[in-house]
């Protein structure tokens, strides 16, 4: 299946939620969801019919899958390796999830959006230990050294997202350099730290079917 490439918002609009994907945009008075708007379709305006408890869990897996911007495959992979490790599957599918490559170029601030962090990593403008890295989902290592590459290039597109993001608070498990446009990975982030609007026992449940 290939990727979406319809409009963005109508994804927050169906989750009937924020899920910020276009950057500075989500933070404007125009986002739709802010705006009030119903969920798409014409049939978005009607009163919601009761939901079964496959389609609760459903809903859950669509909107932890639409907000990290991957694709089912991918998505349901990554289930089956955290199914795969000691632990609780569901903290560390959430872990495994957070600590791609694309979603630490996003919380490091280096893009605006998880979306234009992913573009930034296959566009070769990221080196992870200080060799270039051009795999969104790569999974990034405690010690790890994320950094936006040398080029004027790289550095001119990621300097107006670093100044945002240093404004914004780092995680606490990256540290970031903003001046060398350099992160770490600290520690594996818990659970609390992810903190996701997602149930992620539901996806376990609808998984495990
Ligand atoms: Fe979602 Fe951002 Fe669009 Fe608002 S502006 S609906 S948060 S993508």
């Amino acid at each position: 299946m290939g990727r979406y490439v319809g409009p963005v918002c109508r994804k927050c609009r169906r989750e009937g939620m924020k899920l910020f994907l276009k950057g500075a945009r989500c933070y404007m008075a125009k986002c739709p969801i802010d705006q009030g708007h119903p969920p798409p379709g014409m049939h978005g305006l009607r009163r919601s019919r009761k939901v079964s408890e496959y389609g609760q869990q459903l809903r859950e897996k669509q909107r932890l899958r639409r907000q990290y911007g991957m694709q089912e495959g991918q998505f349901h992979r990554v289930f089956e390796e955290a199914l795969r490790r000691d632990g609780i599957t569901g903290e560390i599918m959430l872990q495994l999830i957070e600590t791609r490559l694309d979603n630490i170029v996003y919380r490091l601030g280096f893009a605006s959006s998880r979306r234009a962090a992913r573009q930034f990593v296959l566009h070769g403008h990221i080196a992870v230990n200080g060799r270039k890295a051009t795999v969104p989902s790569m999974q990034v290592k405690v010690g790890h050294v994320i950094e936006v590459r040398d080029r004027p290039k790289s550095r001119d597109y990621a300097t107006k997202s670093v100044d945002a993001a240093t404004s914004q608070q780092t995680p606490t498990w990256l540290s970031l350099d903003p001046k060398a446009f350099r992160g770490e990975m600290l520690s594996i982030p818990t659970r609390e730290q992810i903190a996701p609007v997602v149930n992620e026992q539901a996806i376990v449940e609808l998984y495990s079917r």
